[in-house]
């Protein structure tokens, strides 16, 4: 039977672990090659690996998002590598603890955890599309699928750097749709609830019972599940789909 992605290329970052490593797996096994970028490179290898000993065709690439030239050598070297970009999943992100803005409200978040959020979360999503575009535009066609969040729906209480970054995310995707439209490029974001990764192992130990009592399905979501959304995103069977951010969150947003 064809892969949903048979013939592509594909580039993603965060691809280390959580929702970017199941979403690479999940790529290879639609039939994608898939550039596996990370700031952690080790990470990324290892996800090369469980896509290569599977079958799949992947390589490794060290990228911190937040740095201009890392970020357009990342492109080049996938570039140089398959030939072509078909899909790009703009993925790597940070959370509020890796800031030192644990259970901060709005006023008290440090302004050195402001910049570092916005940094990684939301310029590094602009220097990836950047790059991405300009490669897409000249094919004349591309996907690209940006990792926003409900945090990028929905204020949530001492998220507020992260909710303002991924808002910024949703912001560009609706933008980029609309300008890059007429160059076959579609932009798409998706939204995903509280999934089970590294990322969200601390708030759920702290605040999960109260969290879960808000996520109508009253469990936590896959990475695996995130995984099947930007695969369709990214396919042509998405095809007249651009601009928009789909909620995979267990019905939280419909709160
Ligand atoms: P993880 O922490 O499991 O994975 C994030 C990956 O991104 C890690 O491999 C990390 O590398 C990498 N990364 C972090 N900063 C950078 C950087 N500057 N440059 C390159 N890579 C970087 O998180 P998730 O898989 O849970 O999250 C993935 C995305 O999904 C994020 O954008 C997150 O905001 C978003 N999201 C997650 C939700 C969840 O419930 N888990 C909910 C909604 C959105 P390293 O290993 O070095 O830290």
């Amino acid at each position: 039977m064809a892969g949903m992605l048979d013939g592509k290329t594909a580039l993603i970052t965060g691809g280390g672990r959580g929702i970017g490593r199941a979403t690479a797996l999940l790529f290879a096994r639609e039939g994608a090659r898939v550039a596996v970028a990370d700031m952690n490179l080790d990470g990324a290898k290892e996800t090369v690996a469980m896509i290569n000993t599977a079958g799949g065709q992947a390589m490794s690439i060290g990228c911190d998002v937040t740095k201009p030239d890392q970020v357009a050598a990342m492109i080049q070297a996938a570039v140089s590598a398959f030939g072509r970009l078909d899909c790009a999943f703009n993925n790597a992100g940070i959370a509020g603890y890796q800031v030192d803005a644990l259970g901060k409200k709005t006023a008290d978040w440090p302004e050195a955890a402001f910049d570092r959020m916005i940094d990684v979360n939301l310029k590094g999503v602009w220097l990836c599309m950047r790059g991405e575009l300009e490669q897409m535009v000249k094919q004349g066609k591309g996907a690209i699928v940006n990792t926003a969040s409900i945090a990028g729906l929905a204020g949530l209480p001492t998220s507020s750097i992260y909710v303002a970054a991924k808002h910024g995310v949703v912001g560009l995707t609706k933008t980029a749709a609309i300008e890059y439209a007429e160059n076959g490029v579609r932009v798409n974001s998706v939204c995903p609830g509280y999934i089970e990764t590294d990322m969200t192992r601390d708030v759920m130990a702290r605040r999960g019972k109260e969290l879960m009592a808000l996520t109508p399905f009253r469990r936590m979501g896959r990475a695996e599940e995130i995984a099947e959304m930007v695969c369709w995103l990214a396919s042509d069977r998405s095809s007249y789909v651009s601009g928009a951010n789909y909620n995979v969150d267990g019905g939280f947003m419909a709160g």
